[in-house]
């Protein structure tokens, strides 16, 4: 078989390349290692720390990860959809600084790019994806409204709203791919408080109803348990396709005139290390980057039915995402408000972190948690060390026989006093708003929702694997479009930016076709 574009991986990276290569008439094929999404197999009804950690979830579309020296457990849905089938859908742009942290902190390294040339990338993908926010937020620079008013923020928003008012602090109501009306043939949230299982009414955003059925109208292939295990090249070094196993453990070879990855963080850096190319750099599998996550949990007297909102975010800060040199450490945090969900939650380690409340006094503390409690996430700025790798397990294998992922990763210095810095300010935020107690999670081992920076992009093949487009210095018809080309992590949610990148590089292709340079 053989094809246009053959892309590997079916989330919101690969399906926003798929669908916009598709409208414009280009015959794209996906290969996708997982299946559709069953209700009931496994991301509802689930906590979400099982559903989405291959390595508890053992599925046969999961590869197992070796996560045995990481500070971070890495997470992920493997399948039609990729993590947006599991994610909390808090949508953040980046902010213009983080494409230029080495010019204004002396740090890592800046983008290729800057904002104002994501910018209408992102505006398009907010309406692809429904996303509901408010305008106008003092943060960022103007632009123009998200397509859908912003979700209820809520008791417990409208408190830490007031106090951050009298505090001075920066606060918005959230972002969410989340829709808060009718759009797109799907329902409006009803505040559930469930997003982070399953949106019963399809609200949430989720690409495997918001975007591939529309890729697949358009023409996309989609192959569905098939996992690409190595990329072939010429012998002028063009690739020509990918070789995959099928559901059976047949292999196959599918050919192609360009090939995109989009298997995330681990995937894309798994397989290129399997494929032994597109490294002459050496930069492969490094510079992974997780967001180290905090929570700081206020529980309050009063009734809040924090079992009920968006999850998602209710509101954020930004007061503390900036550097500044008096408080030793550089680069900051977003910080999300985020309800807490039904009884059970109020016992699990997200976002309670792993203290303990069983015990004598296990019905009062629930109790006090359930209804009563709202809870910052902090997404910590992650800043790029080489060491912070995935690299092929000398041993392990998968069922196929090929390596698994091992991955390093510690956290720095830097992250520690950035998360010791960021829970006390987060403290005083839900004091300040009436909180009676705080309970923190100081750094949630299962939090790496987040798997960046593995083929970093930028414009010196020396010192990057891709350029500012995703393409690969050494293999220029392959393409990278999902986390692994951010060379910094920001301190954001990535989806808005890695779904904006890759409509960008797809874009980038269709004008540059005629130049594209292909096997013969
Ligand atoms: C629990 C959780 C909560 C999250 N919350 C948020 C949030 O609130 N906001 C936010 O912005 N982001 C969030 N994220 C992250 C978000 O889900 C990712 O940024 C987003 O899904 C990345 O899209 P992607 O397409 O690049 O990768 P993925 O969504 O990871 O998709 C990659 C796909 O590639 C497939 N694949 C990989 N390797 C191969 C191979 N060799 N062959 C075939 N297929 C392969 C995988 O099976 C997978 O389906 C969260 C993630 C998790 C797990």
């Amino acid at each position: 078989m053989s094809t246009d574009v053959l892309i590997v991986g079916a989330g919101p990276a690969g399906v926003t390349a798929a669908g916009r290569l598709s409208a414009a008439g280009v015959r794209v094929t996906c290969l996708e290692q997982g299946d559709w999404h069953q209700p009931g197999d496994g991301a509802a009804g689930t906590a979400v720390e099982a559903s989405s950690n291959p390595n508890r979830r053992r599925s046969p579309a999961d590869v197992p990860i070796d996560d045995s020296e990481s500070d971070i457990a890495p997470l992920m849905w493997n399948g039609v959809g990729g993590s947006s089938i599991t994610y909390a859908a808090q949508w953040t742009r980046h902010l213009p600084a983080d494409f230029r942290v080495r010019t204004l902190d002396g740090v890592a390294d800046d983008w290729p790019f800057t904002y104002e040339e994501l910018e209408p990338y992102y505006e398009r993908v907010e309406r692809q994806f429904g996303v509901s926010g408010h305008p106008g937020d003092p943060a960022y620079p103007a632009t123009n409204a998200p397509p859908l008013p912003a979700a209820d923020i809520r008791a417990s928003g409208r408190k830490i709203a007031k106090a951050h008012n009298e505090l001075g602090w920066h606060w918005w109501p959230g972002a969410n791919a989340i829709a808060t009306r009718r759009y797109q043939g799907r329902g409006p949230c009803t505040q559930l408080g469930l997003c982070r299982w399953i949106c019963p009414v399809q609200a949430k955003t989720t690409v495997d109803v918001t975007h591939w059925p529309e890729a697949m109208r358009s023409g996309t292939q989609l192959v569905t348990g098939a996992r690409a295990q190595s990329i072939e090249l010429d012998s002028r070094g063009r690739a020509t396709g990918v070789v995959y196993t099928d559901r059976s453990g047949e292999e196959h070879f599918h050919e192609a005139s360009v090939v995109m990855l989009a298997g995330n963080g681990i995937g894309t850096s798994r397989l290129l290390l399997l494929s032994g190319i597109a490294n002459s750099s050496g930069l492969v599998g490094r510079r992974l980057m997780m967001h180290p996550y905090a929570t700081v949990a206020g529980i309050f007297d009063e009734q809040l039915e924090s079992w009920q909102g968006v999850w998602g975010q209710l509101i954020t800060s930004l007061q503390f995402y900036e550097s500044d040199p008096s408080r030793g450490f550089v680069r900051g945090a977003k910080w999300g408000l985020a309800p807490t969900g039904p009884p059970e939650a109020s016992v699990s380690p997200y976002p309670w972190g792993y203290g303990e409340i069983w015990g004598q006094d296990f019905h009062h503390q629930v109790g006090r948690r359930f209804g009563h409690s709202a809870v910052w996430g902090i997404v910590g700025e992650d800043l790029p060390s080489e060491d912070n790798c995935v690299e092929l397990h000398p041993d392990r294998t998968d069922a196929t026989g090929r390596s698994i992922p091992k991955i390093r990763y510690r956290t720095s210095e830097n992250t520690d006093r950035l998360l010791a810095f960021h829970t006390r300010k987060a403290e005083e935020s839900l004091r300040a708003a009436g909180a009676t107690d705080l309970v923190v999670g100081p750094l949630l081992r299962e939090s790496g929702w987040h798997l960046l920076g593995t083929a970093k992009m930028g414009d010196d093949p020396a010192t990057s694997v891709v350029d500012g487009w995703g393409r690969s210095h050494d293999v220029p018809n392959l393409f990278i479009v999902d986390g692994s080309v951010f060379p910094t992590s920001a301190g954001m949610n990535p989806t808005a930016t890695v779904a904006a990148f890759s409509l960008r590089s797809a874009e980038h292709l269709l004008r540059e076709r005629l130049n594209q340079d292909v096997p013969a």
